[in-house]
């Protein structure tokens, strides 16, 4: 298990904002790793609601050099970094006179995320990429937001392993960790039956099987209810991403993967629950907005944030319904619990199998179906690793992204 599951302090402060503020002595310096994406933007946005309680001290973008300047001009940053080093140049320009350090590269990634000024560090890069900085940030006991969710689904047994020793912590930005997370407070492990992981089903829910092969990159990017960036929208499509969120749940609360059962709940209202030996069965509701996770983690351990959001109405919650996943229809659900059972390295190649494919997808140049084939045909090629080491990982992610570059260049797959 990954995290501690309580507060620090009474409980009958936790919705006092002015017992938060005192708590919290000072502005807690946050790292924004990806802040151009989806939930880097929406966790900035928190950072601007409550400009005493947070500073956003380093933004880092991949390639959206534009993007982070615009960033870094209205939230004033101690430092920024773009890790594609041509757009290096470009931003140095953009941003001299303003006194905010750039820097690129990987490397300096992984160093700045250690900078002793930093309290928290969201992870929100996309895929693979989040693990070095990632394992930068627990060795450097960073409070760590994490909405990478690929670097448990990558490495879960490595960070397992490195969390153990390390005094840094772990919250989840994503809504449905973010949701066991509120269920488990104040609970026992042990009275834990199973977690019923939430799924809005994605936009092929009532589609007919034979017609997936057909579905085009635009088709599967009309996600019904959630915004989110295309890697993770395509991922909801295929239910990849709740696979991927099983073997996050895994991991970040000690379950194994045949106690998380998905459950598919098209409102995306119920963000999980968590089912106790007693038959008592609790859940976390909200609307499908990404600020309430975001604004939950950023104010653990010291309590609940108070916001003008939009608040849930009984409209809101007056249809839910839940239905059992089609493990036909969506085979990736069934190879994400067989790459959790079977461990080490397995899941490390699904991921890998998976981001080349989705890529060649959005690209046009295979079929939607073709995603669960590479994936698939990834896997039994690839060699597997029971107990692996990180250099282990990174072999096996660039082994196993060969393999299935190689398969979506083919004709037929
Ligand atoms: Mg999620």
């Amino acid at each position: 298990m990954l995290i501690e599951l309580k507060y620090v302090g009474d409980w009958r402060n936790l919705c006092n904002f002015a017992v938060l503020m005192e708590r919290m002595t000072r502005q807690r310096n946050i790292a924004v790793l990806g802040s151009t994406g989806s939930i880097g933007r929406q966790t900035l946005d928190i950072i601007g609601e409550y400009p005493n309680l947070f500073k956003a001290w380093l933004l880092v973008a991949r390639s959206s050099a534009d993007l982070l300047i615009a960033q870094a001009r209205q939230m004033r940053p101690h430092m920024v970094i773009i890790a594609d080093e041509q757009y290096y140049g470009y931003v140095c320009d953009a941003l001299e006179g303003t006194g905010i350090e750039v820097a690129t590269g990987s490397a300096a990634i992984a160093q700045a995320v250690t900078m002793s000024e930093i309290d928290t560090v969201v992870t929100a890069m996309v895929g693979y990429s989040g693990l070095e900085s990632t394992i930068a940030a627990i060795g450097a006991r960073k409070r760590i937001a994490l909405a990478n969710k690929e670097t448990l689904v990558v490495a879960g047994e490595l960070i397992d392993r490195l969390m153990k020793d390390s005094k840094s912590v772990l919250y989840p930005v994503d809504s449905e960790h973010g949701a066991f997370y509120q269920c488990l407070v104040g609970e026992r492990m042990q009275d834990v039956e199973r977690l019923l992981l939430t799924a809005s089903g994605g936009p092929f829910r009532t589609m007919p099987k034979e017609q997936l092969e057909n579905v085009t990159a635009a088709d599967a990017l009309k996600h019904p209810n959630w915004s989110m960036g295309a890697k993770i929208t395509i991922d909801s499509a295929t239910m990849m991403n709740k696979g991927f969120e099983m073997i996050e749940a895994r991991w970040l609360f000690g379950i194994m993967p045949d106690d998380i059962e998905i459950v598919v709940h098209p409102q995306s209202i119920i963000h999980s629950m968590v089912a106790f030996k007693d038959g008592s069965v609790k859940a976390q509701l909200g609307l499908p907005d990404m600020h309430l996770p975001i604004r939950y983690a950023l104010g653990l351990p010291d309590g609940r944030l108070a916001s003008d959001c939009r608040k849930m109405t009984i409209e809101d919650m007056a249809m839910l319904t839940l239905e059992r996943p089609d493990f036909d229809k969506f085979p990736l659900l069934g190879t994400a619990y067989a790459a959790a059972r079977k461990g080490g390295t397995a899941p490390c190649v699904m991921n890998a199998a998976n981001e080349i494919a989705v890529a060649a997808f959005l690209q046009d140049k295979i079929k939607f179906t073709d995603i669960y084939k590479i994936i698939e045909k990834t896997m039994e090629q690839a060699s597997h690793i029971e107990h692996p080491t990180y250099e282990d990982y990174v072999a096996t992610n660039t082994e196993a992204r060969e393999i299935a570059a190689r398969l979506a260049k083919q004709r037929s797959i």
